[in-house]
């Protein structure tokens, strides 16, 4: 029989048990083992069999027991203990109380997905993960962040496989009254409710909030009665819908979500956001709300356009054109010819995502074109994806090379507490007196021995193979109900066998099977009898995506075989559960990208914090963080014929790393049975790389970098009535007018001989037209470097020529001005320079921003 409504009953609680309630009420449990240990002890079969979830924990034990824990004084005092910890924990000054007053009193963070905890399944991959360890890191550093989200009523998808190695998609209904969240009300009790006009209706969503420690996070739900049946589902999946579901879905994050931010402010007396940062493009509209907010207090579109975008921090985080969120303009246009956003009008809606630049279709309307030009600074997720985003949107910024694109980079973090296996951080603590691994002195031989380090890994791998054993019976057994599981399934995998994990979703460009390319080869590999390699897979792929499906099937299918299944398995429905004892299992972490196609990649990362040593393709982070010790470089045949030749020799080197180094040095022991060699290089990994990887890293360079600088210029446009947002939307509307006339009419130089020497200075003299515009609102460069075929220049420098302000003439707009300056010669070879004019303003970051430049021709 199937229940037509479903709902959570919250358990009563013994009184003086009742922090276990608050613990549970705060994500901070998801990173803190006191506080899961103290919820195992209640019932550890119960813990496993709820996924470690406290509140379904709490609604599932026998209230027999609990009547017991509560008459056990020494477990109601560590309850206590750990909510009076917890308290500490959410109001001692920490890292960014340090900072000085220049540091934003709030920042917003928006993402459409958000991966916390296995409990509070909002998240599909690396992206959502991603944005859950920010916030456990900003709230770790005391960073003042809100989190903005929809609340996904399926999640994302749970995924079976079938006998024959097909993906099966099902969509359980979570219930939000089981989960660790409590609806935003109103001072008067009422829900806070969220309404967004539509073309043919209204959309109400309410919101919940979760506390991630210190850090607050507001999700929107529109499955809600106020609403008419066709948009209760706006939010029922993450990923679910294409074209208008998924244009729903981000009106509502954007803009719902900025109106979500504006009540809970207002309720809690938080100060608004000075900092408005968009994980990814999907939450874009956020920055059209806030438009239409300060057109409300008197400004022009673009004077409110400045504003936003000075305090707009935009990353994004794919490397290829098809991964960004484009709609059709028209439909985009019909959505914003409502009262969405009072003030706003729809051309001006549309020219913000408008791919209105060469190599573009100027009717789509682009995210990720938006996010730049709603949010002046821009970043990429690890050093080579800068570079790889800075070529990608070089079309934004025409007449500029792409170095100069402005996009930085912020190289991807992992939020170590969650991610480091608790017998990692209780070694740390015994030997190193700390139990944050990731300033804890692993170098140190004498505290920490090879074999502690070396048992502790073995017990890691045990663990993981416990895991994967109990899984697949789990699976087999839901397959096949009231039969009794195979024998052979409890020898899947060794726990003594070189141990190599890989698990990703399943875009094309991951190469799931690469590892395919050669069977037989694999095969040898996994079944060498004096060196046996065993490899655990995981991955989901997108429900659309049947290619994807397909090279699950041949994993699947290739790992059934007898003689293989017991070296090779995959494990189905990867989630954060999973993840957290797959990382710390495996000795060796496969990623196997086609370069440059993963923009950072987070999952060697939390591999690496366990001792884990990567090998993998240089791609995103690897690229920056391999060193020769921490692991293997599978090197990328960028020059193959095409893609079927470039597997090849891709696969085959990954098996030759395998076969010849990785194997023979895994197994290769002491007297004591430990592996001295490998140990060293899990060490170098821990003491190098796990400050590096850190979330806590990443977090600290996001307020450097970015928050501080947007706080900065927020502050000043806003400051004295818009004043400096007023003048600089004047200025650049002026500068955009006079531009097609601003020219550099003649250029000579003179100073080196005929033939010139390295130290020899070049003097440069350049007339130029400014068209009404002063020489303080341009900048005249030289750009100089080394030249090439084609006239290219490589290794550019800029340096700015001085204006001759008594030149005669200087007053009249029809006469040029003259500008002078000197280069060094500071090398032998190819030289070459030429000479232009960029807008300079100190409200912009870089010259290359208006997108306007005159070069001499
Ligand atoms: C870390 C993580 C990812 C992302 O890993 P990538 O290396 O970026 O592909 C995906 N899913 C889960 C469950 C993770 O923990």
């Amino acid at each position: 029989m199937k229940a037509i409504r479903r709902f959570t009953v919250r358990a009563v609680l013994p009184e003086n048990l009742g922090a276990l309630e608050e613990l549970a009420g705060n994500l901070r449990w998801s990173w803190h083992e006191p506080t899961r240990q103290l919820f195992a002890r209640i019932s550890p079969e119960l813990w496993q069999q709820v996924g470690h979830d406290p509140i379904a924990l709490l609604g599932a034990v026998d209230p027999a027991r609990l009547a017991e824990l509560a008459s056990d004084q020494g477990y109601v005092d560590w309850a206590n203990h750990l909510r009076d910890d917890l308290h500490v924990y959410l109001s001692e000054p920490r890292w960014y109380q340090s900072l000085d007053g220049s540091a934003p009193r709030t920042i917003a963070y928006f993402s459409p997905e958000f991966g916390i905890a296995a409990a509070l399944p909002q998240y599909s991959g690396g992206l959502g993960i991603l944005a859950g360890d920010h916030l456990k890191a900003a709230s770790d550093l005391g960073v003042p962040l809100v989190g903005v989200g929809l609340f996904y009523r399926s999640g994302y998808f749970s995924q079976a496989i079938t006998p024959d190695g097909w993906q099966l998609e099902s969509y359980p209904v979570l219930d939000p009254d089981g989960l660790p969240l409590s609806v935003l009300r109103n001072a008067d009790g009422t829900p806070v409710q969220i309404t967004l006009a539509l073309p043919n209706g209204v959309l109400h969503a309410r919101v919940w909030q979760a506390a991630v420690g210190r850090v607050r996070l507001l999700l929107l739900d529109t499955d809600i009665p106020e609403n008419e049946e066709r948009l209760r589902s706006v939010t029922d999946r993450l990923y679910g819908g294409g074209g208008e579901h998924r244009l729903l879905q981000e009106l509502l994050l954007g803009i719902g979500g900025v109106r979500a931010l504006k009540a809970w402010t207002d309720l809690s007396g938080t100060p608004e956001p000075e900092v408005f940062h968009t994980n990814e493009g999907h939450a874009g509209f956020q920055g059209l709300e806030r438009i239409s907010d300060l057109i409300g207090e008197g400004l022009t579109f673009d004077e409110a356009l400045q504003v936003v975008r000075a305090g707009t921090v935009f990353t994004t985080h794919t490397p290829v054109p098809a991964g960004i969120d484009r709609f059709d303009g028209p439909l985009v246009q019909q959505y914003f010819s409502t009262d969405l956003l009072p003030g706003v009008a729809v051309a001006d809606v549309l020219a913000l995502g408008s791919e209105n630049y060469p190599g573009g279709s100027p009717d789509m309307f682009n995210m990720a074109v938006m996010g730049l030009r709603l949010g002046q600074h821009a970043n990429g997720v690890s050093k080579l994806h800068g570079d790889v985003s800075r070529h990608m949107f070089n079309g934004l910024y025409p007449g500029f090379d792409p170095a100069e694109v402005p996009i930085d980079s912020v190289t991807n973090g992992v939020h170590a507490p969650t991610w480091t296996d608790p017998m990692m951080r209780a070694l740390a603590e015994e030997r190193l007196g700390t139990d944050d691994t990731t300033t804890a002195d692993w170098a140190n031989s004498g505290a920490v021995h090879d074999h502690d380090l070396w048992s502790v890994r073995t017990r890691m791998r045990e663990q993981l193979v416990g895991d994967a054993r109990r899984r697949l019976k789990a699976a087999w057994e839901s397959q096949n109900p009231g039969g009794i599981a195979p024998a052979w399934m409890d020898d899947l995998l060794d726990p003594s066998v070189l141990t190599i994990g890989f698990a990703r979703r399943v875009p094309t460009y991951k190469r799931l099977t690469l590892m395919l390319h050669n069977p037989e080869r694999l095969r040898s590999i996994l079944l060498n009898p004096e060196r046996p390699v065993q490899i655990v897979i995981a991955g989901k792929s997108h429900p659309a995506d049947d290619e994807g499906k397909r090279l699950i099937q041949k994993l699947v299918q290739f790992a059934s075989e007898p003689e293989i299944r017991t070296r090779m398995v995959f494990l189905p429905d990867y989630d954060i559960g999973m993840a957290q004892l797959l990382y710390p299992g495996t000795d060796i972490w496969l990623n196997n990208p086609l370069r440059p196609l993963e923009a950072c990649g987070t999952s060697g990362m939390k591999a690496a914090l366990n001792g884990a040593l990567n090998l993998s393709i240089l791609d995103g982070w690897w690229n920056e963080y391999y060193d020769g010790e921490n692991g293997w470089a599978i090197p990328s045949a960028d020059a193959a014929g095409d893609g079927a030749e470039r597997d090849a020799l891709e696969a085959e080197a990954l098996y030759d790393l395998i076969e010849n180094q990785i194997a023979p040095r895994f197994y290769e022991r002491n007297g004591d049975g430990v592996p001295e060699a490998w140990v060293g290089q899990i060490r170098h990994t821990l003491a190098t790389l796990s400050p590096e990887l850190s979330a806590g890293r990443m977090v600290r360079e996001y307020v450097n970098r970015l928050y501080v600088p947007a706080c900065g210029f927020e502050r000043r446009l806003t400051g004295d009535g818009f004043a400096a947002a007023r003048s600089l939307a004047a200025w650049k509307q002026r500068v955009r007018a006079a531009w097609p006339g601003v020219s550099v009419a003649h250029v000579e130089s003179g100073g080196v001989d005929a033939v010139p020497q390295v130290g020899d200075e070049l003097h440069l003299r350049a007339l130029v037209h400014l068209n009404g515009l002063s020489p303080d609102e341009v900048e005249v460069q030289v750009v100089y470097g080394r030249s090439h075929e084609g006239d290219e220049l490589t290794d550019v420098r800029y340096a700015a020529l001085e204006v001759d302000r008594n030149a005669p003439g200087s007053h009249d707009a029809s006469v040029a001005f003259e500008y002078r300056g000197t280069v060094q010669l500071a090398w032998a070879g190819a030289f070459g320079y030429t000479v232009r004019v960029v807008p300079k303003n100190d409200l912009l970051i870089s010259p290359a921003e208006l997108g306007l430049v005159a070069v001499a021709a």
